[in-house]
């Protein structure tokens, strides 16, 4: 049985959370001098950027609930979910102490943010071939030691989707949180998890505002919980992590979601051709089935990665060079670009065949 009280480290449990003025005062005033900030305005944006911002964000949680179902206790913002991850780690497990398993090649954060907080990690390599998630090997690899499973699913770099079935046996049998990073699931057709947080009182589910929503610089995460993950998440945050413009803006998005649709299908419209243009090239070992907004291209062995990551920058063209990541050997990771620049990827793909391949 799943107790969240019985994983979350001692001194989170114990401490007392930041009491900034915005908790202490909710009411409304006409003169409001409590938070010295400066009430005679700011050098940019007016009388709006002089105040502190919601800490809680209450608007933005109330219009994200709305599109995604959940009520807002089950909503946790993040500067990034970035920071979802690192505080994840913070609240469960204790520095020098406890452990996160992860399944490579994924998303490379999770194993920062342990190192960062002196956290063991302890792997175990999606299977070969499909890249799935080796949950046979789960119970043997996990002590009461490992605290957090993370699991990304479209996954980074490959770009597969993992097969629920798995995901469903690690929250039925692991006691720990099993966090499914669905930084990517705008570009899928199947449920996201946030779906099964009733079922599940150890899942987190975390989605961003930084891919298919095109706000990559404001820093936007959201991480889905129950309402006490998410009570010791708001415990332990900074009590600003999201600033007012972000707020604003985050507000904006949500409110052109009738476009969403749209610029996702034509990011899905990108990659097919990406992945056919350069799937029947011969200089091509394997394109990786995506359900994401990149591709993962395997070159021939005649091929360094290497050679073509310089031959394509001296094009203009940066991608990202993968083939350090195991299971990832002589693999180049591209973002579908615009339709311009899907066609210059390929011509230039192209021309690599033909200097390359007589
Ligand atoms: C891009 C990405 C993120 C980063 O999200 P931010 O909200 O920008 O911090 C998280 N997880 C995965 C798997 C990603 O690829």
């Amino acid at each position: 049985m799943f107790d969240l009280n019985a994983i979350v480290r001692d001194n989170v449990r114990k401490m007392k959370p930041y009491s900034s003025a915005r908790d202490e005062f909710e009411g409304e005033a006409s003169i409001y001098i409590d938070a010295n900030e400066n009430n005679l305005g700011s050098l940019a944006g007016g009388q709006v950027y002089n105040r502190y911002p919601d800490p809680y964000q209450s608007q933005v949680k109330k219009e994200i609930g709305q599109i995604k179902d959940l009520h807002p206790k089950n909503i946790f913002l993040g500067n990034g979910s970035d920071e979802a991850i690192d505080l994840l780690i913070r609240m469960v497990c204790r520095p020098g102490e406890d452990e996160v398993l992860l399944f490579p090649p994924t998303y490379g954060m999770y194993e920062v943010s342990a190192n960062l907080n002196d956290v063991k990690v302890k792997t175990l390599p999606l299977t070969y071939r499909e890249y799935q998630l080796p949950v046979e090997e789960v119970p043997g690899a996990v002590t009461e030691k490992t605290k957090i499973i993370f699991v990304c699913s479209p996954n980074n770099p490959t770009g597969h989707l993992m097969d629920s079935g798995r995901i469903d046996y690690l929250l039925r049998t692991f006691n720990g949180l099993v966090v499914v990073d669905e930084a990517y699931h705008d570009f899928t057709k199947g449920l996201s998890w946030i779906t099964r947080l009733d079922e599940f009182p150890n899942l987190v589910v975390l989605q961003t505002f930084s891919k298919a929503w095109g706000l990559a610089g404001l820093r936007l995460g959201m991480a889905f919980a129950s309402p006490e993950i998410i009570g010791y998440l708001n415990k332990i945050k900074p009590p600003y992590n999201i600033n007012q413009a972000t707020q604003e803006l985050a507000l904006q998005a949500l409110r052109n979601r009738d476009q969403l649709d749209e610029m996702i299908q034509t990011i899905l419209a990108g990659r097919d051709y990406l992945w056919h243009s350069l799937a029947s090239l011969p200089i091509v070992e394997k394109v990786f089935p995506s359900d994401a907004n990149f591709i993962l291209v395997k070159l021939a062995p005649e091929l360094p990665a290497d050679e073509v990551y310089g031959f394509l920058l001296q094009k203009g063209i940066v991608v990202r060079n993968r083939s350090k990541l195991p299971g990832c050997a002589n693999t180049l990771r591209l973002s579908v670009g615009t339709k311009e620049e899907n066609q210059k990827v390929v011509d230039a793909f192209v021309e690599l065949k033909i200097r390359n391949w007589k």
